[in-house]
């Protein structure tokens, strides 16, 4: 039988650092709190029959937020055989209430002090022989992050866990409330073990609201809970609560020392006071930002990118596999398939990998340093003016790599309606597999600007606030936004490796999409590109002649729809609806249906046709669009899981189109105003639909005022 160690403890105080250390797995770690929602399990390095459980970080076991409800559920039900509780050292007493909890589930505990790198190096001092005394439960010192102890304390919870020794905590309540307690326990019976007892009759004793669905039959402890709220004078949530406060104190009394040097302010509190400053933080936010796409899309990224896409899979590869094939006597048809469709198609996206291998970088910098909590905070606090909550804020940093586990992440939100709303917008952030349709754009339209790329990712930004906005003002979205909790972790350097792995997952994966999905569909837009009807008969097609195939006949069906946006062109409305099979097909749509002009024209640019046929307002409309129209069909496919509910699905694929659509022609038909001159119908439609938009954005928020009258209404009655 395998042994199962539960990894619990506060959000960011190291859990997945040391159970991917542990099992040498790969789960993201990120510093901020509610990136682990679910558990996470994997064997223990060397040890077949170990298993290690990631379970999500919580403050305590009262079932406030859907985390503590998933860990407690587990540690209830699952009983795994040891809990190694992982404590932050450098914040020992608010880690500890989670602690004295754990104790009481009737599971071995071995506590391991985590961050010690840190503890030392603040000069700090935790005696752990005292800690280990006061707390009942081993406890051993560790790095997760350097990997100090690590193999000690899984071993020690190995043998603990062998041993079958249940920790008893050392730790009792007031005389008068333990009486109350084994009175509890009594009425409990039989239907809980033996061992879960002490913590049930806590939380019965607690009123915990979510505790009765884990029982039979519920007994009624009223008349105890009204004995002791008497006596005490207080209800039993805080006496509890109290108590546990008053025990953490004596231990943190006891068992730490702060250095004397500690006392003025940490270098984390320095930089933090310029980065979350009131009236920089959003203007540094916006730099660091842009310097990342900046840097990514149009330097670095560029320079790597064009040598990919012009030299690699421009003169390199095609020809020689153009050599290779002529000299295998190789049937037309399948030679088109590999150069104009694959190699055109898959290479056109592979081109663009460099790029996003640099973007992922710097986000693994800023997630694992810990500036990207900060960017939650900042936000919270402006969405918080509009009535959202900042942890919406945190599956848009998710996004940013995957919208895929950035809807999923929207779990955390316990407010339904938040959460909605956050499922919905998620994915306006630029993921991944955007920054090709970004990088083609700003290189092949822009000529490399400097502003376009870091512009699309402001206008996700913007719609995920403008959306939260609009939204909130209407009766399905009203209500105040979840509370937000979340400590802000110290600045570190984060290490070479950790930042290089969550790079490289992320590239990885859009590796593998390349030669999977990706794959499957440029063959697919090759096939219909070059077959169709020439003078009524069905035949393959010479380049020049893709006017002439099918998907020109269903692309040029559906292209007036578009037409109004700027690039009614059939050719990018095929681009566009490949895009939702995966958004790097939109690059590889483009590139086998514009890759053949660039052998005709005096070795151009392999773009170059792109641009002329989009213009530059029309292109830019075109990015616009694909960055928040619906998403791939495996994002569409989480946010169908998430919502749970058809109606609440097509009503955010929905509203994603509606909003693209409508944005998209308002920046092309204002755009060819203010640089062409030119006006119309649809000019006047746009300039209505940025009132209607305003209108929306800043009308009053009327619910609160009219509730008021309400109750006023029922008090004149009676
Ligand atoms: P979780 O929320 O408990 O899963 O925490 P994570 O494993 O995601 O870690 C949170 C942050 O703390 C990350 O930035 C880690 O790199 C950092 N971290 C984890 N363990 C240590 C450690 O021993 N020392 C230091 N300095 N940082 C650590
Ligand atoms: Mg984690």
């Amino acid at each position: 039988m395998a042994l199962t160690i539960a990894l619990a403890g506060n959000p960011n105080s190291g859990k997945t650092t040391l159970f991917n250390a542990l099992t040498g797995s790969n789960q993201f770690v990120g510093n901020w709190p509610g990136v682990t929602v679910e558990k996470k399990e994997g064997k223990l390095k060397g040890r077949k029959d170990v298993v290690i459980a990631d379970l999500p970080g919580i403050y305590s076991l009262s079932p406030y937020t859907l985390e503590e409800v998933v860990a407690r559920n587990y540690l209830i039900h699952e009983k795994p055989d040891v809990i190694l509780n992982i404590v932050d050292g450098t914040n020992l007493e608010r880690n500890l209430y989670l602690s004295t909890q754990l104790m009481e589930l009737g599971i071995p505990v071995v506590m391991a002090v985590n961050m010690m790198d840190l503890v030392r190096k603040n000069g700090d001092q935790i005696y752990l022989e005292k800690l280990s005394q006061k707390l009942g439960c081993q406890v051993v010192e560790i790095s997760a992050l350097k990997g100090d102890n690590i193999q000690k304390a899984a071993d020690m919870a190995v043998k603990l866990a062998q041993e079958k020794q249940r920790t008893m905590p050392v730790h009792t309540f007031e005389e008068s409330v333990e009486k109350i307690l084994a009175s509890i326990e009594e009425k409990l019976g039989d239907q809980v073990l033996q061992e879960q007892k002490r913590f049930f009759a806590i939380k019965l004793l607690e009123k915990d609201s979510k505790i009765t669905d884990q029982l039979l039959s519920v007994p009624d402890v009223s008349s105890e809970i009204e004995r002791i709220e008497k006596t005490m004078e207080d209800d039993t949530e805080s006496i509890i609560t109290n108590e546990r406060y008053g025990y953490i104190s004596s231990i943190i009394g006891d068992c730490y020392k702060k250095s004397q040097t500690g006392q003025k302010l940490t270098v984390s509190d320095k930089i933090d006071k310029w980065v979350t400053n009131r009236i920089l933080a959003l203007p540094i936010f916006a730099a660091v930002m842009w310097l990342v796409y900046y840097v990514s899309v149009t330097t670095v990224g560029t320079f790597v990118t064009d040598w990919t896409n012009d030299v690699l899979f421009g003169e390199i590869i095609p020809p020689a596999i153009e050599r290779v094939l002529t000299a295998i006597h190789c049937a037309d048809w399948l030679q088109g398939l590999i150069l104009d469709g694959i190699v055109a198609g898959v290479g056109a996206v592979l081109g663009f990998v460099p790029q996003m291998l640099v973007l992922f970088l710097f986000l693994a910098f800023l997630e694992d340093c810990g500036y990207m909590a900060r960017v939650a905070f900042i936000m919270d606090r402006i969405f918080r003016k509009f009535g959202l909550s900042g942890k919406s804020f945190i599956p848009m940093l998710i996004g940013t790599g995957c919208g895929v586990p950035g809807v999923m992440a929207s779990r955390t939100i316990e407010n339904d309606r938040d959460r909605k709303m956050t499922i919905m917008t998620t994915t306006f952030i630029p993921c991944g597999a955007k920054l090709p349709i970004i990088a083609l754009i700003a290189g092949a339209v822009f000529g490399g600007a400097a502003w376009v790329a870091p512009s699309a990712y402001f206008v996700g930004i913007g719609a995920i606030i403008c959306s939260g906005i609009i939204l909130k003002k209407t009766k399905l979205f009203s209500g105040d936004p979840a509370p937000f909790v979340m400590e802000l972790p110290a600045y570190h350097l984060p290490t070479v490796g950790s930042v290089i792995r969550s790079m490289w997952e992320r590239g990885w994966s859009f590796i593998k999409k390349a030669g999977t999905i990706i794959l499957l569909s440029t063959i697919l837009v090759w096939f219909t590109s070059y077959f169709g009807w020439v003078d009524g008969q069905f035949r393959m097609l010479e380049t020049m002649e893709l006017d002439h195939s099918i998907l020109a006949a269903i692309g040029n069906g559906f292209a007036w729809i578009f037409t109004p946006l700027g690039w009614g062109d059939w050719r990018s409305t095929v681009a566009a609806v490949t895009g939702l099979i995966a958004k790097e097909n939109v690059v590889g749509t483009l590139g086998i249906l514009y890759g053949f002009e660039e052998v005709a024209e005096d070795g151009a640019e392999i773009w170059g046709s792109l641009a002329a046929s989009m213009g530059m307002i029309g292109a830019y409309s075109f990015l616009v669009f694909n960055l928040l129209c619906a998403p791939c069909f495996a994002a569409m496919g989480a946010i169908k899981r998430e919502m749970n509910n058809t109606k609440w699905f097509l009503f955010a694929i929905g509203y994603q189109c509606l909003l693209a659509y409508v944005v998209s022609l308002c920046i092309y038909q204002i755009g060819s105003l203010i640089l062409y001159g030119k006006f119309g119908v649809l000019t006047a439609t746009a300039f209505a639909l940025v009132i209607g938009f305003v209108y929306l954005l800043f009308r009053p928020y009327k619910e609160s005022s009219t509730l008021e009258v309400n109750v006023k209404n029922v008090a004149r009655a009676k």
